[in-house]
């Protein structure tokens, strides 16, 4: 479960982040929509600590991103401490973000050895194991270059998956994808969402949405302005920036 309660931060003078309030249960998949510049990455960015948040909380399965609790008092954890957490909360970007220089099982099983402390022997078994998972169990030994964006991404979801995380989230995970490669990274995603992954998913894909989603958020100007099931949202939008928007992107 994903516990975001009342988070905000600022660039200088600029809410980037207002007041948000988000329940993701486990297993629930939940589409992040919104115009560029209203906080969808922000937001994802503040769930997995790589942005701190200025006011607020954030929790996976009840633990606290970033800080520990002691008492009343909150301490910031100490970068190592970090790292394991967030091992915890799985990110796929846009532009994949793959190791360049490592094959395909080397960046699998980078992070389980580095983080998780997994021998190599097992952390290739989960790896294949994953590749499999995804469609490329013959790609295990190409470089990212080798690979089609379509292909590299989701290789991205599988090193993602090989933390083992409690939840993923997706930053516009099909954007730099050409049109035709963009449903076999959906695919993937949907597999996942089946499997009963927790998955947050900033995304334009409106069917994928209405298709996936048990929740779909609207966000402007940094706030959550309305949130719903995806059948409520799109056909019955309670707001009318809600409804500006989707005209614009169905
Ligand atoms: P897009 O759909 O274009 O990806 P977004 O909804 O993901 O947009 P964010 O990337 O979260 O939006 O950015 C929200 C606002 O915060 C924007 O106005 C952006 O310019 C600003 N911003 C983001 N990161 C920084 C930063 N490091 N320093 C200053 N301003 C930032
Ligand atoms: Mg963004």
């Amino acid at each position: 479960e994903v516990s975001v309660q009342g988070v905000s931060k600022s660039y200088g003078s600029l809410r980037v982040l207002d007041d948000v309030c988000l329940t993701a249960p486990a297993g629930s998949v939940t589409v992040i929509l919104g115009p560029s510049g209203s906080g969808k990455s922000t937001l994802l960015r503040s769930i997995n600590h790589l942005e701190r948040v200025d006011s607020g909380f954030i929790s996976v399965d009840g633990e606290l991103i970033g800080y520990r609790r002691q008492g009343d008092l909150l301490y910031e954890l100490a970068e190592r401490e970090v790292l394991q957490r967030r091992a915890d909360v799985g990110m796929v970007f846009q532009n994949f973000n793959l190791f360049p220089h490592l094959t395909v099982l080397e960046n699998l099983i980078e992070a389980p050895m580095a983080v998780r402390g997994l021998p190599r022997d097992e952390a290739e078994g989960l790896a294949r194991e994953l590749l499999v998972r995804v469609g490329l169990a013959d790609k295990a030994g190409a470089f990212p270059r080798q690979l089609s964006g379509g292909q590299q991404q989701r290789v991205a979801i599988a090193r993602a998956l090989a933390l083992k995380p409690k939840v993923l989230l997706f930053d516009e995970p099909t954007s730099a994808l050409d049109p035709e490669l963009v449903g076999e990274v959906l695919d993937v995603i949907k597999e996942l969402a089946r499997s009963g992954t927790t998955l947050l998913i900033v995304t334009h894909e409106i069917g994928f949405a209405r298709e996936v989603a048990d929740t779909v958020v609207f966000m402007e100007h940094g706030r959550i302005l309305e949130s719903g099931a995806p059948e409520q949202l799109f056909t019955a939008p309670r707001h009318s920036r809600t409804a500006a928007f989707l005209d614009k992107v169905l």
